[in-house]
């Protein structure tokens, strides 16, 4: 185990990124080289929904249609999996939550008296983001995200994410342009805030984001 992963166990991260910023696979890296909890809050929507339990019948209409699921549902969620990971002395990468700013108050209170360690804002512009998301297909056995029409981990043959059509796209890319800026200033005026180029390939976003926690996580995870 190297030093960084060792100091940033019990990390507390969040990625803030507008849709097809890349904010799943920079997540996925990061909790694989930090050994974090990946907590995707579309992800555990999806496939609440493909399981047909409770939780995915009261969120299928609003995730298909591209629209929030109510805060009281979505923050149900994610208390419960940061309360698992920390119950496993891990910390956790948060993907998708918060998006607004009540929802980081909200998350601020489910962690008290701890606190997000880094905010990471992963900076795509919205022409570069549109095209990706144009491009985006999914694997529906593996779940990897690919632009591929090919699964290149399984070969299946991968699908347009559900609410990946033209409407949905602009109703959750307008409401994400009108809540990042508030969201960000919060994250900033606590001083957690670190801001990433996320144009490049994957392998060099990587690396930037690495940088922005090898600078601020190990100094904040040192002092606790
Ligand atoms: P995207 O970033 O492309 O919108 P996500 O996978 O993060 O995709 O989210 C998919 C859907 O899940 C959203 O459109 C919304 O319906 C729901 N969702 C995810 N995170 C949240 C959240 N923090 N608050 C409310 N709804 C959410």
């Amino acid at each position: 185990m190297t030093d960084l992963v060792e100091r940033s166990l019990a990390a507390r991260l969040v990625m803030i990124g507008r849709q097809g910023s890349g904010k799943g696979e920079q997540c996925g890296r990061l909790a694989q080289r930090l050994q974090l909890d990946h907590v995707s809050t579309g992800e555990l929507l999806r496939s609440a929904v493909r399981a047909g339990s409770t939780l995915g019948r009261t969120s299928e209409a609003y995730v298909v249609r591209g629209e929030p699921v109510p805060d009281h549902i979505v923050a149900g969620i994610v208390s419960a999996r940061i309360a698992e990971a920390q119950a496993g002395g891990r910390g956790v990468v948060l993907d998708g939550f918060p998006r607004t700013v009540r929802q980081a108050e909200r998350l601020s209170e489910m962690l008290a008296p701890a606190s997000i360690d880094l905010a990471i804002h992963l900076d795509v512009p919205r022409a570069t983001a549109v095209e990706r998301i144009q491009n985006r297909r999914e694997c529906p056995s593996c779940r990897t995200a690919t632009s591929s029409v090919e699964c290149p981990i399984c070969r299946t043959h991968t699908e347009r994410r559900a609410d990946d059509w033209p409407a949905a796209i602009g109703r959750r890319m307008s409401d994400f342009a009108r809540e990042m800026g508030p969201l960000l200033e919060w994250y900033a005026e606590r001083g957690v805030l670190e801001t990433v180029d996320g144009v490049g390939t994957p392998a060099q976003v990587a690396e930037r984001v690495a940088n922005a926690v090898d600078r601020r996580i190990c100094a904040s995870v040192r002092s606790r």
